[in-house]
């Protein structure tokens, strides 16, 4: 081999990363809306939290916006995958606008278990970081005051409801499972009667990517995270390996990683949060690779195969 004055560096490459079913899904509503309907659709909120993937679609035609008053009522709009609150889509259809909903049918689960919950006359304990387009679409599936939000612990042990008064849970999705569990624990301590979700409302992609970083983290000196400040799961990723001792850094574009973060380091981990593709984990690979002579090695921890179908007038 020829000789190289570069140092070497194993790059561990967690799987699962990137792209879940619910942010692929999405993306491709906009897609497909912008050829069905063609260009300005309009976007409430960013579709997924990822600059990347926001400017490309703006350049394929898409026109971001916040509320839906800055919609002109002749225009198509799309909800984002994080959820909405039910207002939004009423006063879409109020409005006789074209609406197409890109909530993750994972997120959709946990309003319409929240609907029913309601309905059986239980006040939801919510579990989630307060202002995430998430929480605030799930908190706006049902009348106020009907569901109560925490955050930790002890938000838990401030808690007043009475012990006599029907309970039952719910989460966001891209939680960290850990803490959510001592969360839980707390909840259940407190009120031993409260009612849980049948199944985690923490999604499979939260959960499957922290365990990846939770694999490679202890092998790591550094562990890269490509995602966004506002994505929730990928400020989670750089949590997971800061427990397990590593230092983290998210980043958003290979041109973010400071070379001096590699000084004295023989092996990184890379992975990428649920809204960041794949082509920026190989853009920082390849920048790592520029400094460094690189040993590639992909640490797989579970296979996904989720898909979800589009909404029934994108279907066709
Ligand atoms: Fe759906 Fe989970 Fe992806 Fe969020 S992270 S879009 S809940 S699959």
């Amino acid at each position: 081999a020829p000789a190289t004055d570069k140092l070497p560096l194993e790059v561990l490459i967690a799987a699962p990363r990137g792209f879940c079913a619910g942010v692929d899904r999405a993306i491709e509503i906009v897609e497909k809306a912008i050829e069905r309907y063609g260009a300005p659709v309009y976007v409430r909120h960013e579709i997924v939290h990822n600059k990347f993937v926001v400017d490309g679609l703006r350049a394929k035609g898409a026109v971001f916006v916040e509320e839906l008053d800055e919609v002109p009522l002749d225009a198509p709009v799309v909800f984002s995958a994080h959820g909405v609150p039910k207002s939004v889509p009423a006063e879409a259809q109020a409005r006789k606008m074209i609406w197409l909903d890109a909530t993750c049918p994972l997120v959709s689960k946990v309003h319409r278990q929240a609907e029913r919950q309601v309905k059986d006359g239980r006040h939801i304990i919510f579990i989630g970081h307060r202002g995430h387009p998430e929480v605030i679409g799930t908190l706006g599936q049902v009348p106020e005051g009907v569901m109560t939000l925490v955050e930790t612990e002890a938000d838990v042990a401030a808690l007043t409801l009475p012990q006599d008064q029907p309970l039952s849970f719910l989460t966001q999705t891209t939680l960290s499972v850990d803490d959510t569990a001592r969360v839980v624990e707390a909840l259940k301590a407190k009120y031993p009667a409260i009612k849980g979700p049948r199944a985690e409302d923490i999604c499979y992609a939260t959960s499957n990517r922290q365990a990846s970083v939770k694999e490679i983290a202890p092998a790591c000196d550094l562990v890269l995270v490509i995602g966004a400040p506002n994505s929730s799961n990928s400020v989670r990723l750089v949590e997971v390996s800061e427990r397990c001792g590593t230092p983290a850094r998210l980043i958003q574009r290979a041109h973010e990683i400071d070379p001096a973060w590699l000084d004295g380091i023989g092996t990184i981990g890379v992975t990428a949060g649920a809204s960041a593709p794949e082509l920026l984990v190989r853009e920082v690979v390849d920048q790592l690779a520029q400094w460094r002579d690189i040993s590639e090695r992909q640490v797989t921890m579970a296979e996904e195969t989720m898909i979800f179908k589009l909404p029934r007038q994108l279907a066709s």
